[in-house]
């Protein structure tokens, strides 16, 4: 079985469609995929259509933004109540200050770029979780930036003077959530991207003792020496190992499926989550 447990569709800052992302994996040879779009289950419903038509079994999940003292982790969420009201609350304050921060990001950016919110607005799909993927697009629709990549490069990492923060929980709190409403936690590429902060393996093992089930080990910006540590210590903490492609569609160069899970690790994750349901075609 070939299973990639992280991708992303037009519900957040992906460029194929919650439904075609299902029908490319399929024509990929992926036998089940994870729907895990920013802060969002807007693609779920879509994408298990999709799942039950081209015969691909569907796993529900999300990427939450989440924060461990300052610095920012992705938490991949599995098979969670996506009506869990605490939970809910929480990915709706994230979004709404997702889009304010943006807002604020395109205000500054205009000072010495001839781009406006609207030509943001422009390149998101109704409802979308709104993050710089799309401030991108727009550089590159007006001609400010030959694609996503240059336009992270110049004007949207982690360092511009550009750059502004967005609202995200407690990590530890969000686990919590995400358990009391059926779902699976995975720590998504803890250690990819060079220039961005990281948390130490003893903050991974903190988050083990507050509800982690498993790590995102194998993902294509993590370094073979950080996977291997990464490894260990999801051995020495019990935790699952994950491997996913992070796949944006066109956003990004990485395929569907440039890494994948273990059948026993999908089948680990299926038994825990319980607060929504697996779509097996
Ligand atoms: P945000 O969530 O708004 O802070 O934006 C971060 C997102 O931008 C990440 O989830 C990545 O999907 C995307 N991203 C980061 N770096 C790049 C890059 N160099 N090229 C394209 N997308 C990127
Ligand atoms: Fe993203
Ligand atoms: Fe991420
Ligand atoms: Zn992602």
């Amino acid at each position: 079985m070939e299973i990639d447990l992280h991708v992303h569709s037009t519900a957040s800052d992906g460029t194929d469609a919650p439904g075609e992302v299902i029908a490319l994996a399929a024509a990929a040879g992926l036998d089940a995929v994870a729907l895990t779009d920013h802060d969002t289950t807007a693609g779920w419903a879509e994408a298990a259509e999709a799942a039950r038509r081209v015969g691909v079994i569907l796993l529900p999940g999300a990427e939450l933004s989440c924060h461990v003292g300052g610095t920012g982790v992705h938490v991949l969420a599995y098979l969670f109540d996506p009506r869990h009201p605490a939970l809910l609350a929480q990915i709706e304050r994230t979004r709404a200050d997702r889009t304010q921060r943006a807002r604020r990001m395109v205000r500054a950016i205009a000072r010495d770029y001839p781009l406006t919110w609207d030509d943001v607005l422009e390149q998101v799909e109704d409802g979308a979780t709104v993050g710089r993927p799309h401030i991108a697009d727009a550089m590159v629709a007006k001609g400010l930036a030959a694609s996503r990549d240059e336009a992270f490069a110049t004007v949207l990492h982690n360092r511009s003077p550009y750059y502004l923060p967005h609202y995200a929980q407690d990590a530890r709190r969000a686990l919590g959530l995400i358990r009391a409403a059926g779902g699976v936690a995975v720590l998504a590429h803890p250690w990819a991207g060079r220039l961005s902060r990281r948390v130490g393996p003893e903050v991974i093992a903190d988050l083990a003792s507050a509800g982690l089930a498993g790590i995102e080990v194998d993902h294509p910006d993590q370094a073979e020496a950080d996977r291997e540590r990464l490894r260990a210590l999801a051995g020495d903490l019990g935790l699952l190992v994950t491997g996913s492609s992070d796949y944006h569609g066109a956003g990004k160069s990485t395929p569907l499926g440039a890494c994948t899970t273990a059948p026993e690790v999908f089948e680990a994750i299926v038994a825990a989550g319980h607060g929504s349901a697996v779509v097996r075609p």
